[in-house]
């Protein structure tokens, strides 16, 4: 027998759909999306490397998280494993790739993920009231929809907010719910692209013969912070997954109007002396150097560009050259192409249960919550894990077995 409180999930993201499984072994859950589907940003994930989680567990999974500790409690009830156990019970089996990000088992599709999700949260008895918006909400609480037939209002026992970052609006999480917020004096903190590419004003001769080309297993780093793997060559300058990790720091250099520089090693295997004694050894010049250092076409046009006639022409000066290229980075790339979005909810107006310090029987959880975490599954499991730890906290609560 259900509980007759009344619950409204709001926003069908991985958070909102993982806070309304849990809470309907309970109650009867009213999820409201104002779309015409659910989870389309999590379709999105899917189209490239679809990383639901990541091998790290405890500490180590915690510690991708900022701010430092943010996620702990959560995690330690949620953690990567829980997640993969959930998924498998679903009809989702995981596997780990060398790089410890987890994904589907071959040949799930993203569609299918998300299907095996919404069977399960419907036979569990969740009500969905697609094409409802929400146009505002007060601390009492009341809660103001509008749909294709009119407006609707609820007054329920408890609200989850889970309506998602500001990146890729076209998927429905557009960032607009921030008005409401301050409508009810809930501070917000603005919106910034994270995970996302950065503009680098490339010479033409990379831009033109090299832009769609890799570079691969480099290490690209920024100040102290340094990052391993590979970085894609566009017309505007640089992404993937070794330019990612790096944008905090770029994020807060441009803040304080500083000019980052990201330096690329392309032998990070080798030393600078290592390096120089191979071009000596060898009695080195420039048209050996792609067959001597094993340098691939757009390795050698990069360093060709940003290299002076003389120094590329002396094998000692090319070899430390072949350790540190600077590029200079002008901006990031734009929110709406970003993987995901820092700022939105500011965490000082969040319990550690995540329900608002404003109205504690509203809860907000997900990417509209001002955190960040690098790409490699991190970004899914600390949105699933948010809207599980809701969950139970709110079933703990009503049980008064709060901890
Ligand atoms: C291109 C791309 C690739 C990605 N790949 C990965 C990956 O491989 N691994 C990974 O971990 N993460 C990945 N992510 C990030 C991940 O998808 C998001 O962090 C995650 O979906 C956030 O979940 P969420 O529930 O907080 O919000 P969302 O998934 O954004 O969902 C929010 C929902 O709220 C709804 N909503 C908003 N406003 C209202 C309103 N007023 N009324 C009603 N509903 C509303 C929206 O329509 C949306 O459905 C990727 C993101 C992108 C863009």
């Amino acid at each position: 027998m259900k509980n007759n409180k009344t619950i409204i999930v709001v926003g069908g993201g991985p958070s909102g759909l993982m806070a309304a499984w849990v809470l309907s072994e309970h109650f009867e859950v009213h999820l409201f999306e104002k779309e015409k589907m659910v989870g389309q940003k999590l379709l999105l994930a899917g189209k490239g490397g679809f990383n639901l989680t990541n091998k790290l567990e405890g500490v180590s999974l915690a510690s991708k998280y900022s701010p430092n500790g943010f996620l702990d409690s959560t995690l330690k009830e949620f953690g990567s494993q829980a997640f993969r156990d959930w998924l498998f019970s679903l009809g989702i089996p995981t596997w780990e790739g060398s790089s410890g990000r987890v994904f589907p088992e071959k040949g799930i599709t993203p569609a299918q993920v998300l299907t095996k999700i919404l069977d399960s949260l419907k036979s569990r008895g969740v009500v969905f009231h697609l094409k409802h918006k929400l146009e505002s909400f007060n601390l009492k609480p009341e809660f103001l929809f509008s749909y294709p037939g009119g407006k609707l209002e609820i007054k329920p026992d408890y609200a989850i907010l889970a309506l998602g970052g500001a990146s890729w609006a076209s998927t429905g999480s557009d960032g607009r719910w921030v008005n409401m917020l301050n409508d009810n004096k809930i501070a917000t903190i603005e919106f910034q692209p994270s995970n996302c590419g950065v503009n680098i004003n490339w010479p033409e001769a990379v831009k033109l013969f090299h832009t769609g080309k890799p570079l691969k297993n480099i290490v690209l780093s920024v100040n102290e912070k340094s990052s391993r793997g590979e970085a894609l060559i566009t017309d505007y300058g640089l992404e993937g997954n070794a330019v990612y990790p790096l944008v905090p720091e770029i994020r807060a250099l441009l803040k304080k109007n500083n000019f980052p520089v990201i330096k690329i090693d392309f032998k990070p295997l080798n030393t600078i002396g290592q390096l120089i004694q191979k071009g000596k050894d060898a009695k080195a010049n420039a048209a050996s150097y792609a067959s001597l250092f094993n340098l691939n076409s757009v390795f050698i046009a990069v360093i060709k560009a940003y290299t002076n006639r003389s120094a590329y022409g002396d094998p000692a000066q090319f070899a430390e050259k072949l350790k540190c290229i600077e590029l200079p980075v002008i901006s990031l790339r734009p929110i709406e192409e970003a993987i995901s979005t820092v700022g939105g909810l500011s965490l000082k107006e969040i319990n550690p249960d995540f329900s608002l310090k404003k109205c504690d029987n509203i809860y907000a959880i997900g990417e509209m919550l001002d955190w960040d975490a690098p790409t490699g599954g991190f970004l899914l499991q600390g949105s699933f894990s948010m809207g599980y730890f809701v969950g139970k906290n709110i079933i703990r609560k009503e049980n008064g077995t709060m901890i």
